[in-house]
């Protein structure tokens, strides 16, 4: 019998999958498109084959170049909020800021219309390549780029998503969204202070509006690329 490595068998099957889940609905995550897409992405593809027995662990680990896969309450934390209890309608254009092993860009395909997802680091958006190509994802375009510039080729935006933390929120990403849009990002609460916070950025006729959600802790955004 041949299983096929997105599939899984033991502890990255469906069965790990859904336990990963109930885990996420236990603390708190309501939105049941979310919950879905999230069952069905096989984190176990995105890290290393010594890590998969952890895939499904409610953590961040690591996936080279000292970067991490987020943590998938985090990920499901930040799509819901973008989402805003909206069930039917899918994202529409969305941009990711740091595609790092591409889990996210993933969960995202399947919740938008389109995903533009930029990483400054070209050894992993390489293996972003390499871990997505299995699961054949056709709204997704990876961009080897800085993120703190956004993408003005492909503005304005639905939603935009950042991965990793500033200490001021760039201007270019504020200026890319949309009117009706959402942008959600890790931002330093105080720039130069350690504490860092989810920050939701709603984008209405009349302006922006700001508000300030759970802690965090992600790796920082960089300027430039390598
Ligand atoms: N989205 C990933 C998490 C990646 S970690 C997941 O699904 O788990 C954050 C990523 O942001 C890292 O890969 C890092 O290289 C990248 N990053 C940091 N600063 C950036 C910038 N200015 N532009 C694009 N990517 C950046």
């Amino acid at each position: 019998m041949t299983v096929s490595r997105a599939h899984g068998i033991g502890f990255t099957s469906q069965r790990t999958r859904d336990r990963m889940v109930e885990r996420l609905r236990a603390k708190g995550i309501r939105d049941e498109a979310v919950l879905a897409a999230m069952g069905e992405v096989p984190r176990h593809l995105f890290v290393d084959e010594a890590l998969a027995s952890r895939a499904y662990e409610d953590t961040a680990l690591p996936i080279g170049f000292e970067q991490t896969i987020s943590q998938p309450f985090v990920v499901a934390l930040m799509i819901q909020a973008l989402r805003a209890g909206r069930n039917d309608v899918p994202l529409g254009k969305v941009l990711e800021i740091g595609t790092g092993c591409g889990y996210q860009a993933a969960v995202l395909s399947r919740l938008a219309k389109e995903v533009y997802s930029i990483e400054r680091i070209g050894g992993l958006l390489t293996k972003a390549r390499s871990n997505l190509r299995e699961l054949r994802i056709a709204n997704l375009r990876m961009v080897h780029g800085d993120g703190a510039n956004g993408l003005p080729e492909a503005a304005p935006f639905d939603a935009i998503i950042s991965a990793a933390a500033a200490q001021v929120l760039p201007v270019a990403l504020k200026s890319q969204l949309a009117v009706g849009g959402r942008l959600i990002a890790p931002l330093h609460v105080s720039a130069g202070g350690p504490d860092q916070a989810l920050c939701l950025i709603e984008r209405s006729a009349s302006g922006f509006s700001e508000q300030w959600l759970d802690p965090v802790r992600f790796v920082p955004l960089r300027a430039g690329k390598q």
